[in-house]
């Protein structure tokens, strides 16, 4: 079933409008029809059921049939900072973070990171699809690259956590067993300089060994969120029932 998001303002009574970036999909990939049958998901966490009732040039308009609030989005609200890799394996990260239920995905600049250049739009385009596929509610967002140092001494949950290749003595488990949210900070190819590990750990963040091998940059950010999200969110658990509004 095709699935779509739009903003809950493009809801009014029992028919929603699709525009824009939305639209052209469902018209021109999907070449659907009127009559066909879609899905909705809005910024509410509402989820809906529709038929296509009318294409114009711009905008598409489709009936709601039944409305639910799926319990699809972790409690756990989990940032994920990813030192910039080369080419194009961020967007990887961003399409299984999203899978996976990370709230809110940052690239990250520090010493070590060699790439150039931000492609802010594209990585959130990735969400936004990622969120369409795999029945999320709520679309991650994405920022444009901050430094490191600014970073670690912004104002976070106190779950601080940065995964770092020469941890020996600190794992997750170590941590505490409860957390409503976390930051989690992955570094890049080339690792973490000592002085930024330093910095870090004055800001408050546990340094944590992810695995006794070294992992590439991609696999470290996509085992952080799945092991952070297994401890302290939904992964790994079953949902709760839906609620029908
Ligand atoms: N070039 C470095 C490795 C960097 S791996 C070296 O050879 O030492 C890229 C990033 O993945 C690291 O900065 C870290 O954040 C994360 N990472 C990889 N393996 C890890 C491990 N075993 N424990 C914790 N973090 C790890």
């Amino acid at each position: 079933m095709p699935r779509f998001f739009i903003p809950a303002a493009d809801v009014s009574g029992d028919t929603a409008a699709l525009r824009g970036t939305e639209f052209r999909h469902l018209q021109r990939v999907l070449r659907l029809r009127e009559g066909d049958e879609v899905t909705l998901f809005d910024d509410d966490g509402r989820e809906h059921a529709g038929i296509v009732l009318s294409l114009s040039p711009r905008v598409a308009h489709v009936r709601i049939t039944a409305t639910h609030v799926p319990a699809r989005e972790s409690a756990l609200a989990i940032t994920l900072y990813q030192g910039v890799p080369k080419g194009r394996k961020l967007d990887l990260v961003v399409e299984k973070a999203t899978e996976l239920g990370v709230r809110r995905i940052a690239p990250v600049v520090s010493r070590h990171v060699v790439a150039r250049g931000s492609r802010v739009d594209r990585w959130r385009r990735i969400a936004a699809s990622a969120a369409e596929q795999c029945g999320r509610t709520r679309v991650p967002s994405v920022d444009a690259p901050v430094d490191l140092g600014a970073l670690v001494r912004g104002i976070w949950p106190p779950l601080r956590i940065l995964a770092w290749e020469g941890e020996r003595a600190v794992s997750l488990d170590s941590l505490p067993a409860t957390a409503g949210a976390a930051i989690a900070v992955v570094g890049p190819e080339g690792g973490f300089a000592p002085d930024e590990v330093e910095a870090a750990r004055d800001a408050g963040f546990a340094t944590v060994a992810l695995a006794p091998r070294i992992l590439r940059a991609e696999t470290a950010a996509i085992v952080t969120a799945t092991l952070c999200l297994h401890r302290w969110g939904d992964v790994g658990r079953l949902s709760s029932p839906d609620q029908v509004r």
